[in-house]
C-alpha cells in the first residue's frame, strides 16, 4: 500500500438492474471533499452500461453473466496442444474471448491498481442487506508462507466487511463456487488474482430504489473509507442485525417438495431454531400441503419472489453457522474428492 495514495475503487453492480449502489454512489460523491481527502477514490458508477440501459443483468450484447467473466485467477495447468491442421486453431473457442471478457481484462487494469474494492450488488426484494466474502485460495497446499499470507488476506478483508455493518455471509464452498464460475466474478478475481482485500454487498431488491438501503450502503462506504484513512472520521461498529453479527454464515438453498403457493412464516433476517416452521406452502383452498422447518439454527436470509412453487423450487436461502474451512488450496476439492474416494477403496 502506498502511504501518500491510499486507493478505493468503488462502483455500481456489475448486472444492469441493480441500482442501489449506483443511487449511493452519485450520493456518496457529493459528499466527498478532494481537499479533505488523503489518496484516491476510484468510482464505477456501473460496469455494465448496456445492462443497466435495458434494466437487465446481462448487457444486450451478450447473454453471458457479466459476473463470472474477470480475469481468472485459478492457476491452470493446461495442456500444450499441437494443432495438426492451420485451421485446428480456428476451431478452439479457447481462443476466441468473448466480448465482455475483453472488456473486463481492460477493466482489471484499473483493478490492479488499486489497494481496496466493494462491489455493490442487490440480491432481492425479500432479501435483508448483506455482506459476501470470498475464501482465499493459495497454490501449495503445504507451503506454510502461503498458508499464513492468505491467512492474513481473509483476516484483513473481514476487518474491512465489518465496516459495512452487515452480516456477513462467505461465499459458496469450493466445489459449487468453481462450478458457477465464483472466482471470476469482480471480487472472486480480485480478492484472488491480486491478492488484496475486496468483498460484494447485497442491497436489497432489483429494479428499486429504496431510501433505508441507499442510508446503509451510504454509511458502509464512508466507514470504509475512514477506516482506510481516506477520511479523518473514525470508522464506527454499528451491526445493523446484532443477533446476526457475531457469526461468519454459510447459505443453503430451501426446497419446496410439492406445488403450491408458499407463505413465508418468519421474517427474513430473525433468527430462528432448529426445526422451527419457515415456510407454508398451499394449495388453491388453503390447504396446507406442507411446512418447511429450519434446517439448523440460523435465519432466513431471503425469500424468492415467486409466490407459486413446484417439487424442488427454491424458495429461500437460509444462512447456517459456516463450518467450511476459509482458506484453502486452490485443490482442494479434488483433493478432498480423491481421499473419499481411497477411503470407499
Ligand atoms: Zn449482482
Amino acid at each position: 500500500m502506498q502511504d501518500d495514495c491510499i486507493r478505493k475503487l468503488y462502483k455500481n453492480q456489475v448486472d444492469g438492474s441493480e441500482l442501489h449502489g449506483l443511487v449511493a454512489l452519485q450520493e456518496v460523491i457529493q459528499e466527498l471533499d478532494p481537499l479533505k481527502m488523503k489518496g484516491c477514490v476510484v468510482v464505477l458508477p456501473t460496469l455494465n452500461p448496456a445492462g443497466l440501459l435495458t434494466l437487465k443483468r446481462s448487457p444486450f450484447y451478450t447473454d453471458s453473466d457479466p459476473n463470472r467473466l474477470w480475469l481468472d485467477p485459478k492457476p491452470k495447468k493446461e495442456p500444450i496442444i499441437n494443432y495438426e491442421d492451420p485451421y485446428d486453431k480456428l476451431l478452439d473457442p479457447k481462443n476466441f474471448s468473448e466480448i465482455q471478457e475483453q472488456v473486463y481484462s481492460t477493466i482489471s487494469e484499473i483493478f490492479k491498481e488499486v489497494d481496496y474494492y466493494i462491489d455493490l450488488h442487490c440480491h432481492s426484494i425479500q432479501s435483508v442487506p448483506f455482506s459476501y466474502i470470498d475464501r482465499v485460495y493459495y497454490e501449495e497446499d503445504d507451503d506454510k508462507s502461503q498458508i499464513e499470507s492468505a491467512k492474513q488476506l481473509f483476516d484483513y478483508n473481514l476487518v474491512m466487511v465489518k465496516l459495512f455493518n452487515l452480516p456477513v455471509v462467505v461465499e459458496d464452498p469450493p466445489r459449487h463456487y468453481f462450478r458457477q464460475n465464483l472466482h471470476r466474478s469482480t471480487t472472486g478475481s480480485f480478492v484472488n488474482g491480486f491478492r488484496k482485500p475486496a468483498f460484494t454487498v447485497e442491497l436489497g431488491g432489483s429494479g428499486i430504489v429504496k431510501r433505508d438501503l441507499i442510508k446503509i450502503a451510504k454509511k458502509g462506504i464512508l466507514n470504509v473509507l475512514g477506516w482506510a484513512k481516506i477520511l479523518e472520521t473514525e470508522p464506527k461498529r454499528e451491526p445493523l442485525m446484532p443477533d446476526l453479527d457475531e457469526k461468519l454464515w454459510q447459505e443453503i438453498p430451501i426446497h419446496s417438495t410439492t406445488s403450491g403457493l408458499f407463505i413465508p412464516l418468519v421474517k427474513e433476517g430473525k433468527l430462528v431454531e432448529k426445526g422451527e416452521p419457515i415456510i407454508e406452502i398451499r394449495n388453491i383452498f388453503g390447504e396446507t400441503k406442507e411446512i418447511i422447518k429450519a434446517p439448523e439454527d440460523g435465519a432466513v436470509l431471503a425469500f424468492y419472489d415467486d409466490v407459486g412453487c413446484y417439487p424442488n423450487s427454491e424458495l429461500a436461502t437460509f444462512i447456517v453457522e459456516n463450518k467450511v474451512i476459509l482458506i484453502c488450496p486452490w485443490n482442494y476439492d479434488e483433493k478432498k474428492e480423491e481421499k473419499e474416494k481411497q477411503d470407499k477403496d
